[in-house]
């Protein structure tokens, strides 16, 4: 997708160092982190939000939360505050699904 910065992280034309990479997703921290943990889970596939998930998405949705429960073990969040948000409409400032993992404290709202 022309002009998703998201898109051009997964595809390598901006920089970016990952947390972790699989086939269908990649994740790496929030650029303006709204917790002490703020990590952006991004499918590789560009879908702009979540109302194009479909039952065709069902593997990938799995991967993702199988993919936080990772991530929370490996940032030692498991006894600690943690949430995944996903936003939408106005409260969606990039195009691109993705779910944001924060944990311990809060900053602000993401
Ligand atoms: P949302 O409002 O749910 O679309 O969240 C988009 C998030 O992407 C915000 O929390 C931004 O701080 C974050 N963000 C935007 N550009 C970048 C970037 N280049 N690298 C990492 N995070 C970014
Ligand atoms: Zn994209």
């Amino acid at each position: 997708m022309d002009n998703c910065i998201f898109c051009k992280i997964i595809n390598k034309e901006i920089p970016k160092d990952y947390d972790l990479e699989s086939e269908n997703l990649v994740v790496f921290p929030d650029i303006n982190p709204s917790a002490d943990v703020h990590l952006l889970i991004v499918p590789k596939k560009h879908l702009s939000d979540i109302r194009q998930i479909e039952k065709e998405q069902a593997d990938l949705l799995v991967e993702i939360f199988k993919t936080v429960n990772t991530l929370v073990e490996k940032n030692n969040l498991t006894d600690k505050l943690y949430r995944v948000v996903v936003n939408g409409g106005k409260a969606q400032h990039v195009p691109h699904l993705h779910f944001h993992l924060l944990g311990g404290h809060w900053k602000k709202m993401v």
